[in-house]
């Protein structure tokens, strides 16, 4: 597998090396050279295979020689360990429970994956590699959820003291192993200008191998594309076009779906589903692309003022605007919007939607108002325990928490505690 930067067609790497940079240094996004196209027999049969059968098969197209098969499979076998059930609500509305995995959100894919293909590479060196991840709550869950008991590999998430939600803190603290949280007495920003220094650092490159578990990162792409070929699998009906709403913020998990669509997957159009902060729908509809700082919504994890997969989506599309609105349509709710449909699909329907798929839920029904002879997957990226408090107080009852949630509670929290001293971290980071 060859992949390009979004920026410069001729900056060609390989996979180990676009999994261990992120980024290319132009800035740009890595791409696959090829997206490779799956059999006709394979798609009309998907039946026939089980979730791990899929992503074997549709990884495999993409990773091509760069992994043998048997170290493919076992990739797959420790990043998919949990399903993705299609729940229809009716014969129009389904939807794909994303959120079987141990964080809860769909986040869990990716950052599985990434883990396991950066533990696989990181095998033909004899140095250890050290994650450094800064988060702000829910990716730092997923990531050290992913990596925890990884060979070869530890992980330091640095998140701000104080700024992030009694369970996602937990999610954070309670592991342990080789998972270390940093509780650094700053902001979200300080504990990322905390990583970046160290990415700079030449004496600590020279001394340690670090990377990022960048959410931009390709291998969290990749298997974010096998859910797409999974739902489609459970839909009963295929005689009738499938649309997919997909509630978005960074826009992985669609261009995810416009691969799936790329290598053969019959998806008949896809929704950009987003809260108000709109700048892809608001460009579908006009041409033009206008990034603006985020606003702060319900549905927190899409509040997203420069969604950085964009520039993935111009470059399937040859930057082609009436080609990309072919294929995708965008709408955007306001929180109001959100509440009451919440609330409406829990009475319709006894099913309770956590605010980010309720965006998406909004959109397919805006979508299906216009053409109605089709039906529509929305992606349940969170599951609604996740949002405990905003989603009983929308719908005012107690809503059930899943067990391995409830159980953090009790866990007790592991931190060190730091200062935004960079030489302080420096020296910490080559002592530990
Ligand atoms: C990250 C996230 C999203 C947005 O996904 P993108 O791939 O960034 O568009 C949506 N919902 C939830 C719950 C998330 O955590």
């Amino acid at each position: 597998m060859q992949l390009y930067s979004t920026n410069n067609k001729s900056n060609i790497v390989s996979l180990k090396e676009a999994v261990f940079r992120g980024l290319p240094e132009d800035n740009g996004l890595y791409m696959p050279l090829e997206i490779p196209s799956l059999s006709e027999d394979f798609i009309q049969n998907l039946e026939d295979f089980s979730f791990q059968e899929i992503a074997f098969t549709v990884a495999k197209s993409f990773v091509k020689n760069a992994i043998p098969e048997s170290d493919l499979q076992n990739i797959i076998e420790k990043s998919i360990t949990f399903p993705a059930p299609l729940v229809s609500l009716d014969e129009q509305y389904h939807i794909l429970e994303l959120f079987h995995g141990p964080s809860l959100a769909f986040k869990d894919f990716g950052a599985r994956f990434m883990a396991q293909l950066m533990s696989y590479f990181n095998k033909a060196e004899n140095q250890e590699l050290t994650i450094l991840v800064a988060t702000s709550g829910d990716t730092g869950g997923a990531v050290a959820a992913g990596f925890y008991n990884t060979p070869g590999i530890r992980v330091i998430i640095l998140y701000p003291s104080g700024k992030v939600s009694f369970l996602q803190e937990k999610q954070l603290t309670t592991l342990g192993g080789n998972v270390t949280a940093l509780e650094v007495d700053g902001s979200f920003d300080d504990c990322q200008a905390l990583v970046k220094k160290a990415f700079l650092d030449t004496d600590l490159t020279n001394k340690l191998r670090l990377s990022s578990a960048n959410s931009i990162n390709i291998a969290r792409l990749i298997p974010q594309s096998f859910y797409y070929f999974e739902g489609y699998k459970q839909i009963q009906d295929k005689s009738i076009p499938v649309i997919f709403s997909v509630p978005s913020g960074n826009f992985g998990n669609l261009t995810a779906g416009l691969f799936a669509k790329k290598m053969g997957l019959p998806i008949h159009h896809f929704i950009a589903a987003t809260n108000v902060n709109d700048v892809v729908p608001a460009y579908l509809h006009t041409g033009e692309f206008h990034p603006r700082p985020s606003v702060r919504t319900l549905s927190n994890a899409m509040d997203v003022g420069n969604p950085s997969n964009f520039a993935r989506m111009l470059d399937l599309y040859c930057s082609t605007w009436n080609n990309i609105k072919n294929d995708i349509s965008g709408y955007h709710f306001t929180d109001k919007q959100t509440k009451t449909t919440m609330r409406e699909v829990a009475q319709a329907f006894d099913y309770i939607m956590d605010p980010h798929g309720a965006v998406g839920y909004l959109a397919l029904k805006a979508h299906l108002n216009r053409s109605s002879n089709m039906q529509g997957v929305i992606l349940e990226t969170a599951h609604p325990a996740k949002f405990k408090d905003d989603v009983e107080e929308i719908l005012g009852k107690a809503i059930e928490i899943p067990k391995k949630l409830a159980d953090l509670a009790d866990l007790q929290k592991q931190t060190l505690k730091m200062s935004i001293d960079f030489n302080f971290f420096k020296e910490w980071l080559i002592q530990f």
